[in-house]
């Protein structure tokens, strides 16, 4: 049997409301929305829907969050893969399996492909990598410039992708008509980060007064996916010490253990 090439999201219920902060990207990526729900109003007076938008930004802040909340909010299927596992599972058919990917979006279309860690296909042509062969990669790259380059004007399948590595990328995928809207998605300052609390504490039985400005004081230089993360470890915490509701002490003993987690992740890694 065939590994599976992609995932396919038909019913997708992630919503702007649970994107957290990210005003600026949020606000960028509603004019897709629009694309998506209402294309002629825009092929109308004569414009050219854009094919593709990269997401760039730090791991864990939300890109791949987005990227589903936009297909959520215009409705739309969700078609997402990553590009990593791509590359490692796909070895010498990876041009057929983008030919497939995009025949299926289009069968469905309006819809979104996601890719994520583009980086991985798309890092530039002629430079050494080190996960299997290049000619093989570049086919796999060049696959994909072709088909966002053949889709007509009202096939109205938009390409999102996402990287924390812009810089490495084949400068082709920015030319117009590919992925020539660059949206960054950076770690949470303050404000945003309590909003991101906020978001994550709505499933979790917590102390009446719990003060949100507090642990976003306490989380500088998290990503939104440690802050998830944190709510998580916290309420694990309380329930192991048979509390009926997450308070303080657990959110700041969570936030020692992913501190933790987060510093010996910096030491494997340099
Ligand atoms: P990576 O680059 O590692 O793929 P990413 O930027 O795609 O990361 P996501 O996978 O979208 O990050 O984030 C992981 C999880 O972190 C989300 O599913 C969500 O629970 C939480 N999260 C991240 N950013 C936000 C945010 N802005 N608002 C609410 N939740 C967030």
């Amino acid at each position: 049997s065939k590994a599976k090439l992609f995932d396919e999201k038909t019913d997708v219920k992630t919503s702007f409301k649970d994107v957290a902060g990210l005003e600026g990207a949020k606000e960028e990526v509603q004019e897709i929305v629009d694309f998506l729900k209402q294309p002629e109003k825009y092929t109308a007076l004569g414009g050219k829907i854009p094919k593709g938008a990269l997401l760039v930004g730090p791991p864990g802040t939300g890109k791949t969050l987005l990227a589903k909340a936009v297909a959520g909010e215009a409705k739309v299927p969700f078609f997402s893969l990553s590009g990593s596992d791509f590359v490692e599972m796909f070895v010498g058919v990876g041009a057929s399996r983008v030919r497939d990917l995009f025949k299926q979006a289009k069968d469905k279309s309006p819809a979104i492909i996601f890719i994520d860690e583009i980086d991985a296909i798309g890092r530039a042509r002629g430079k050494n990598n080190f996960s299997g062969s290049n000619d093989e990669r570049e086919n796999t790259l060049n696959q994909l410039l072709t088909e966002m380059d053949g889709f007509g004007t009202n096939t109205n399948v938009i390409v999102i992708a996402a990287t924390n590595r812009a810089d490495v990328l084949d400068k082709a995928l920015m030319r117009a008509g590919r992925f020539d809207r660059q949206i960054y998605v950076d770690l949470p300052d303050v404000r945003e980060r309590k909003e991101i609390f906020e978001v994550h504490l709505r499933p979790i039985k917590k102390d009446e007064g719990l003060d949100t400005d507090f642990l976003a004081k306490q989380t500088p230089g998290f990503s939104g996916a440690d802050i998830a993360n944190v709510c998580n470890e916290a309420a694990l915490i309380a329930a192991r010490f048979g509390k009926k509701s997450v308070g303080k002490q657990d959110f700041l003993d969570a936030v020692d253990r992913i501190v933790g987690g987060l510093e010996k992740k910096n030491k494997i890694m340099t």
